[in-house]
C-alpha cells in the first residue's frame, strides 16, 4: 500500500507525487492533514480555506474513480503532521509516502521532520515531485554559480533551460485494485467560511475551462490590456494555481499549442508565470526571506515605518480618499482577489506614502486574498515597498492621481467599487507635501 499526502496540490492531473504512488498498483490511499493552528498563524485568508476544502471535496470524488479513499487528520499544527501520519501509514501496512514538495520555509521544516520519522521506521518517502513548479529550484545559477537576485536574467535563464528540458505532462494515475477499498464520505467543511463560488467554481475541470477561455479569448491581447484593471484581460487563475488545482505546467503547455511558433516563448503571460517562479526560487535559496527579513535590509534600515493606525485602517477599508486605491481595496474586501497594477498600486502608497511597515499590508492581503501565497505576496511586497529582489529605487514613488489617469481614465473601475451618490471621504494626506516628507527622511536616513 502507498500513502499520498495531499497539501496544495488538490488535482489528479500533472500530480507527479501521485502518479509515482499509483504506479505500482498496490493500492493506494490519500490523506490531507488540517492543521488549523498553523493555518491561522499564517494568517491564510477564510475563503481561501473554503475554497481549498471545496475543491478537496471534487478531489475526493475524483479519486474514488481510481478506487483511491481519501483520508483527512484533523490536526492543529504542523508539528502534529509527522507522529498522524505514521500511526496511519503503520496502520495501513504503508511502505512508502509521497508527496510534492513546498517551498516556504515552515513547510519545507515539517516534510524534513516527516521524511526523518517515517525512514527512522523503515518506511520510504518519495519526497522529490516538484509539482507547482515548471522548473524545479535550485536548477538555475548566474554563470558565477550564483542564484539569481535579478528577474530579467533568471527568465532569460528559465527560457533557455526549458527549451534544452522540456517538460511533459504528467499522465493520470492509474487505477487501483477496487478490492478491500471502503470509500468514506468527507467530513463538513471545518472552516466558518465563505467565498463568491460564482466568481471561482471549485474543481478542475472548471479550471481546465477558464484556462482555455482565457487563451481563445484574452492572451493574444494580454500585454496590451493587462494593466487595465476594467477590462477583463488577464487569466484570473491565480486560486486555482495557489492550491495546486491547476500546475503552471498545464498553463505553459496548454499556452504553447496554440501557437505556430515561437512567439508563445518572449509573451507577457508566460513572463508572468515566470515572475511565480522567480518567487519560489528565491524564498529556497534565500530563507531570510521566509523569516520576514527584507531581500535588502540595507534599504530597510533607512526606512522609518510611521505605522500610524488610522491611515492603516482607512487603507484597509477602502476609505483613503484616493479613489483607485480604495476600489481596488473594495475589490479584495468584496471578492478575495485584486488586479495586479491595483497590488502594486495600492502596496505602494501603503508602504511609501502612508509610511506603513510592508509587513502589516502583506499580513492584511493574506487575510483576504483567495489567491493568498506566501511566495508571491512577499515578493509582491517586498518589491514594492522597494525592499525585495529586483525592486524600484526606494524614491520611485507611485502618483496615484497619474495612476488612475494612466489605468483608469474612465473611471470604469472606480464606478465599478465604489457606491455613487455616497459622499467620498476627504484624502487622508496631501500627496505632494508628504511625497516630499518622505523622500526628506529618506535622503536624511540615507546620508
Ligand atoms: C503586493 C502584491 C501581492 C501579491 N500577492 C499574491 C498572492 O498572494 N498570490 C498570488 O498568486 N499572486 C500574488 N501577487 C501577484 C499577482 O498580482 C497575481 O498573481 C495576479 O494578479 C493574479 O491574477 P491572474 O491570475 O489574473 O494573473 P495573470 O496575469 O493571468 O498571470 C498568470 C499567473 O501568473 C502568476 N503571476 C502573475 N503575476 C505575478 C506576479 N507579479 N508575481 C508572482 N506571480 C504572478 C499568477 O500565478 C497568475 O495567476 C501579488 C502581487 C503584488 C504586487
Amino acid at each position: 500500500m502507498k500513502l499520498v499526502w495531499f497539501r496544495n496540490d488538490l488535482r489528479v492531473r500533472d500530480n507527479p507525487a501521485l502518479f509515482n504512488a499509483a504506479q505500482p498498483q498496490q493500492g493506494v490511499t490519500a490523506v490531507v492533514t488540517l492543521t488549523p493552528d498553523q493555518w491561522r498563524q499564517h494568517d491564510d485568508a477564510p475563503a481561501r480555506l473554503a475554497f481549498w476544502w471545496d475543491n478537496l471535496k471534487l478531489l475526493a470524488d475524483e479519486l474514488a474513480d481510481y478506487h483511491i479513499p481519501l483520508q483527512v487528520l484533523s490536526l492543529t499544527d504542523y508539528a502534529s503532521c509527522g507522529p498522524a501520519l505514521l500511526t496511519l501509514a503503520q496502520s495501513l501496512n504503508v511502505d512508502s509516502l509521497h508527496f510534492n514538495r513546498e517551498w516556504p520555509l515552515h513547510e519545507l521544516q515539517r516534510d524534513e521532520t516527516v521524511i526523518s520519522l517515517f525512514q527512522s521506521q523503515g518506511i520510504d518517502c518519495d519526497a522529490q515531485a516538484c509539482g507547482d513548479l515548471i522548473i524545479a529550484p535550485q536548477q538555475l545559477r548566474t554563470g558565477q554559480g550564483q542564484p539569481f537576485k535579478v528577474f530579467t536574467p533568471f527568465a532569460r535563464r528559465w527560457r533557455t533551460f526549458l527549451l534544452q528540458h522540456y517538460p511533459s505532462l504528467i499522465p493520470r494515475p492509474a487505477v487501483q485494485p477496487a478490492v478491500g477499498v471502503v470509500l468514506q464520505p468527507l467530513p463538513p467543511c471545518p472552516f466558518d467560511a465563505d467565498y463568491r463560488r460564482d466568481l471561482w467554481p471549485a474543481g478542475e475541470e472548471a479550471a481546465a475551462q477558464r484556462l482555455q477561455h482565457f487563451l481563445q479569448q484574452r492572451e493574444a491581447r494580454y500585454a496590451e490590456r493587462r494593466d487595465f484593471p476594467a477590462q477583463p484581460a488577464t487569466s484570473t487563475l491565480s486560486p486555482w494555481l495557489t492550491c495546486g488545482v491547476l500546475s503552471p505546467r498545464q498553463c505553459l503547455l496548454a499556452l504553447q499549442q496554440g501557437y505556430q511558433d515561437d512567439s508563445w516563448l518572449m509573451g507577457s503571460w508566460l513572463n508572468e508565470l515566470i515572475w511565480r517562479e522567480f518567487y519560489r526560487h528565491l524564498i529556497v535559496d534565500y530563507p531570510l526571506i521566509s523569516r520576514g527579513e527584507p531581500f535588502r535590509p540595507e534599504v530597510e534600515r533607512r526606512i522609518q515605518w510611521q505605522n500610524d493606525p488610522r491611515l492603516f485602517e482607512a487603507w484597509c477599508q477602502g476609505e483613503t480618499g484616493f479613489d483607485l486605491v480604495d476600489a481596488a481595496m473594495k475589490q479584495l474586501l468584496r471578492t478575495g482577489w485584486m488586479h495586479n497594477r491595483l497590488r502594486m498600486l495600492s502596496a505602494a502608497f501603503l508602504t511609501k506614502l502612508l509610511q506603513v511597515d510592508w509587513r502589516l499590508g502583506e499580513q492584511f492581503f493574506m487575510r483576504h486574498l483567495i489567491d493568498g501565497d506566501f511566495a508571491s505576496n512577499r515578493g509582491g511586497w517586498q518589491w514594492s515597498a522597494s525592499v525585495g529582489a529586483d525592486a524600484a529605487p526606494y524614491f520611485r514613488i507611485f502618483n496615484p492621481h497619474l495612476q488612475q489617469q494612466k489605468f483608469d481614465a474612465e473611471r470604469l473601475f472606480i464606478q465599478r467599487w465604489l457606491p455613487q451618490g455616497r459622499l467620498r471621504p476627504e484624502p487622508v494626506i496631501d500627496y505632494s507635501a508628504t511625497r516630499k516628507i518622505v523622500l526628506e527622511r529618506y535622503k536624511n536616513a540615507s546620508s
